[in-house]
């Protein structure tokens, strides 16, 4: 009997499936279902990326095979970007490598960094895939908790100094997915000068560095002084500019790091295409950066509009949800003590509305549910509408 390797068996089953499979179940019997569950933007890239992907697309030098590590004018965008952006200068040459996504670096910058017998320090709940990509290159990650009373900020001084020691990495992401917490520079600093004094490469993935509201303005790690000898900072397309599609990020940051991923890449894959790298640089540089800005002003608008709305009705239902400075998730309290996969499959039957159980992004995300802002104004009325009749109609636990 043919079977995959035995590493596959570390990978932890889909937590989505069972969701999605009730989801399509009342598809099927007609019900309109609101799928608040996929951070994934619902709005289009903007034209002036679409149409500098439209020329870029048709010039035969882009239908070859890209620069394995991103072509030279790529980064140096990205380089004049973080310069623009964030006030710190890069080494197009050195400190910068293009990928195929945030998601592909940071899977690969794991395999570049850690193996057996090394420790992965990775935050819970997390994006999943700083664990699972951990074991499955055979180190071990071990889970810093995020608690509500901490502000979803690990606690430093609680790790082990002799974890500390045989630590390879630690992840951060700031603003977070999926609490929305921000870091302040504060604690940004403090997970610098650990990594420094105890040789661990600090990861930070900033998806959502343009994603912010009510005046806060992410910063990058890259900012605390001394950061760029020990810390990678992860920067996408996909969520700011609406490209979750096109599969474009770069890693910035420490050169050891830097250089271990691109040469892990480049035995592995041919990099971004051309033309999508092309449309990166436009997304980037028209005006100095300012039809940027203006995308992520009109964005940040709608998301913070949706925020409100969504906060304000189910904080009138009675449910136990703040409002987040960063992201387009809120994260709250399941109702009544449920569990979240019990609370997930409540909404979803009494609601019609799909809500991500916490438990997805690891065992202290258990207690907490997380709503995604990617439906229109309207629909996510509805959804709200729903979700109160449905606590109001079952008060569970309570
Ligand atoms: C969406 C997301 C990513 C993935 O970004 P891509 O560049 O599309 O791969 C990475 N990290 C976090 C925390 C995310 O939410």
């Amino acid at each position: 009997m043919i079977k995959p390797a035995a590493r596959m068996a570390e990978l932890p089953p889909y937590l989505f499936l069972e969701l999605d499979r009730l989801a399509e179940a009342r598809r099927q019997l007609g019900r309109d279902v609101i799928n608040l569950g996929v951070g994934d933007p619902d709005l289009p890239t903007p034209d002036y990326i679409v149409d500098a992907m439209m020329q870029a697309v048709k010039r035969p030098a882009n239908h070859r095979y890209p620069n394995y590590l991103g072509g030279v004018s790529f980064r140096r965008s990205m380089a004049q970007w973080y310069h623009h952006r964030f006030g710190v200068e890069l080494d197009p040459d050195r400190e910068v490598v293009g990928l195929i996504g945030s998601k592909e670096g940071i899977a690969h910058l794991i395999w570049a960094m850690a193996g057996a017998g090394d420790l992965v320090l990775v935050p819970d709940p997390a994006y999943p895939v700083y664990a699972t990509q951990a074991t499955l290159a055979g180190a071990e990650a071990v889970t810093l908790a995020l608690d509500p009373s901490r502000g979803f900020l690990p606690d430093l001084d609680a790790v082990d100094e002799a974890v500390w020691r045989q630590a390879k990495m630690l992840w951060l992401n700031y603003p977070n997915n999926p609490t929305g917490a921000i870091a302040p520079e504060a604690f940004l600093a403090e997970a610098v000068d650990r990594c420094r004094h105890y040789d661990v490469l600090l990861c930070h993935d900033n998806a959502y560095a343009e994603m912010t509201y009510d005046g806060y303005r992410a910063p990058s790690v890259l900012q605390i002084p001394g950061a760029k000898e020990i810390a990678v900072e992860f920067y996408s397309f996909s969520k700011p500019f609406n490209m979750t599609g096109w599969r474009v990020a770069a890693a910035v940051g420490a050169p050891v790091a830097i250089e271990a991923l691109g040469l892990l890449k480049s035995h592995l894959d041919s990099g971004v295409f051309t033309a999508v790298q092309e449309a990166a640089i436009v997304a980037l540089d028209t005006g100095g950066g300012s039809e940027a800005g203006r995308v992520f002003e009109r964005m940040n608008a709608i998301y913070a509009a949706r925020r409100d709305l969504v906060v304000d009705g189910l904080s009138a239902a009675g449910l136990d949800i703040s409002r987040p400075l960063a992201t387009f998730y809120l994260w709250f309290r399941t109702p009544g003590k449920m569990t979240s996969a019990a609370a997930s499959k409540f909404f979803l039957e009494q609601a019609d509305t799909v809500v991500t159980p916490g438990r997805a992004y690891g065992a202290h995300g258990e207690g907490w549910l997380r709503i995604a802002l990617t439906e229109s104004e309207e629909r996510l009325q509805s959804a709200v509408e729903r979700m109160a009749a449905a606590v109001k109609m079952h008060p569970v636990g309570s």
